[in-house]
């Protein structure tokens, strides 16, 4: 067992997300609040639970990838989902579009 609680937290509608560890929803979204310069916690700010990551000495982009959520690809630096397209390459996010520009999806 660890006690480690990770969470995906960010603005619900933008970037800038990251993996926090911390016992509660609120203690997540106060963290992320904090570490972005917001004196106070905004409404917009979402924490989603990720058992998946507890025992995750890092969490890479392909975590990312693989529990549902967006990562900045690494050829455009646009946002990758395994849902539109995009691939883990090498333990790297490509996205849907790159992998087309590269020939590797027919
Ligand atoms: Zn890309």
């Amino acid at each position: 067992m660890t006690d480690r609680m990770m969470w995906a937290v960010g603005p619900d509608d933008g970037e800038g997300w990251e993996a926090i560890n911390a016992q509660t929803e609120a203690g997540a979204r106060a963290q992320w609040a904090e570490q972005n310069g917001e004196d106070e916690l905004p409404d917009w700010v979402v924490a989603l639970r990720q058992e998946a990551w507890d025992e995750l000495p890092e969490i890479t982009g392909a975590d990312w990838l693989r529990a549902g959520l967006g990562h900045t690809c690494v050829e455009c630096q646009e946002l990758a989902y395994l849902a539109f397209g995009a691939r883990i390459i090498d333990g790297q996010p490509i996205c849907g579009e790159c992998l087309k520009e590269q020939g590797e999806i027919a």
